[in-house]
């Protein structure tokens, strides 16, 4: 589904709309909105514009000297939001631009700065790229957050309906990384997630493909959304978690991004397919290669990925938390390699129907993302760092083949293999010293602002005592 101006005024008027929600995305992935009567509305503010927003009190945005920012709603992304029972109210997108008389894009809208990345990338010859984020996410029951619960040695601030901890398990609890695709009674979600499904197409217009529960025990659950362009999946993205959050929300569940609440059990991972194309052709494709169908242009956007993996790391694993999903045993990536099978390596290429006919889905699964990440600044990142690859022909090299975990550290060094940062603290440095790659779509500002802002979450978390530490040195 997209819009003209001409067609959203028409649909405003047949879907009798009485508000107009306006959204957009901070810095750091925020989604935010701001409310209209549908009657103040005019076409002309899809041209224009228009002035709701104090940027200096949305994170990374505007200084108090230079509050004003506007918001001009793209019409292509009109959807009617089905659980407001209040009034029909529809929601739009906004791409942010400067206040003051020079209305240029705001140098810090990501949405902006992921129609910046589409443009540099057609600039390199490549008139269309293609990106399927794979989104997990975590479901727990409401009413039993904040309840903390000791399990194995590790206290909970939240749990599942699911979880053997839980208080109203009825004796069909799933166990710790045994959540794959279990039949109901197992999976509670599937209604949950069905309903999803039903909104995101039917409301949304994002075609879903299937949906399951995930390997956690406690209400890990995907939904899997076709591949779109750049600004498209970007939007997606946020359109997916706003919905997954509210529909739960409905339910008397919470729906999070966070990507490891649960000790010991595997993380929300937001693996990104990536393509690139040019006059209706996949670029990434070559039959010729033996090994993965793969052409030495994916392999050049590969070996720019892993090259700047640490850097990157900072922008699509930008959380504290993010760095306890990143660790041996959970099929989240630890190593800077890559391989067709392999989950303990940042890039796998998946396994397709082999054959020109099947050409289309060629591409390269990066795995280091998370859900906790801007997916319009991780695809701007990517895509830096994919695109730095093909300029300065850095192939990606040969695939490990063997389980990455199982190695010796010294069979790893043997093979070059590197590791992503352990904390949130390596990332950023790593992005300090490593960032002029990004340089063609993020300005020196953007980064700063990335830096200070991971730099103080991390502060924040260090200077608290962790719950763990108290069984390690609580000595009583
Ligand atoms: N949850 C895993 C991750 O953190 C991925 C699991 C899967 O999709 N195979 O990346
Ligand atoms: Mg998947
Ligand atoms: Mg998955
Ligand atoms: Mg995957």
């Amino acid at each position: 589904l997209t819009f003209t101006a001409e067609e959203v005024m028409k649909r405003l008027k047949e879907d009798k709309i009485k508000f107009i929600d306006l959204q957009f995305t901070g810095l750091f992935g925020r989604f935010h909105h701001t409310t209209m009567d549908a009657k103040m509305f005019r076409i002309e503010d899809f041209a224009d514009g228009l002035p709701k927003v104090d940027g200096s009190s949305i994170r990374g945005f505007t200084e108090i000297h230079e509050s004003d920012l506007i918001i001009r709603p793209d019409p292509a992304t009109y959807a009617t939001i089905p659980w407001i029972e209040q009034a029909p109210t529809a929601r739009l997108i906004c791409d942010i631009l400067s206040g003051g008389s020079k209305r240029d894009i705001f140098p810090r809208d990501p949405r902006g700065l992921a129609k910046k990345a589409e443009r540099y990338c057609g600039e390199q010859g490549y008139d269309t790229s293609y990106w399927g984020p794979e989104v997990e996410f975590f479901v727990f029951d409401k009413l039993e957050v904040n309840t903390m619960t000791p399990y194995q040695g590790q206290s909970y601030h939240i749990t599942s309906r699911e979880a053997p901890w839980s208080s109203d398990n009825v004796g069909y609890a799933l166990r710790l990384k045994d959540g794959y695709l279990p039949s109901a009674p197992g999976d509670t979600l599937m209604e949950y997630r069905n309903q999803c499904v039903d909104v995101l197409t039917n409301n949304f217009g994002i075609v879903c493909d299937a949906h399951h529960h995930e390997v956690a025990t406690a209400g890990q659950c995907e939904i899997d959304i076709r591949f779109d362009t750049l600004v498209n999946a970007a939007d997606s993205v946020q359109s997916y978690k706003y919905i997954v959050k509210n529909i739960a929300q409905k339910r008397n569940m919470m729906a999070t991004m966070m990507p490891k609440p649960i000790a010991l059990d595997n993380g929300s991972g937001m693996h990104v397919n990536v393509s690139l194309w040019n006059k209706g052709k996949n670029l990434f494709y070559d039959p010729d290669d033996d090994y993965a169908e793969m052409s030495q242009t994916a392999r050049y956007f590969g070996g720019g990925i892993m090259e700047h993996a640490q850097a990157l790391a900072s922008i699509v694993a930008p959380t504290t938390n993010s760095y306890r999903r990143l660790v041996p045993g959970y099929e989240a990536p630890v190593y800077v390699a890559w391989s067709t099978g392999n989950r303990s390596a940042i890039i796998r290429i998946p396994a397709h129907y082999k054959g020109q006919k099947f050409s289309a889905m060629k591409r390269i699964e990066f795995r280091a993302p998370d859900p906790s990440c801007n997916p319009y600044l991780a695809f701007c990142a990517i895509m830096a760092a994919g695109l730095d690859g093909i300029r300065k022909k850095r192939d990606i090299g040969d695939p490990v083949k063997e389980d990455i975990f199982k190695m010796t550290p010294k069979r790893r060094r043997e093979l070059g293999i590197t590791q992503l940062p352990a904390s949130l603290r390596q990332a950023y440095e790593a992005l300090e010293s490593d960032s002029a790659f990004l340089k063609p779509i993020l300005d020196d500002e953007t980064i700063e602002k990335i830096i200070e802002h991971e730099e103080r979450e991390n502060v924040e978390v260090s200077v608290r005592p962790h719950p763990h530490e108290f069984a390690l040195y609580a000595d009583v």
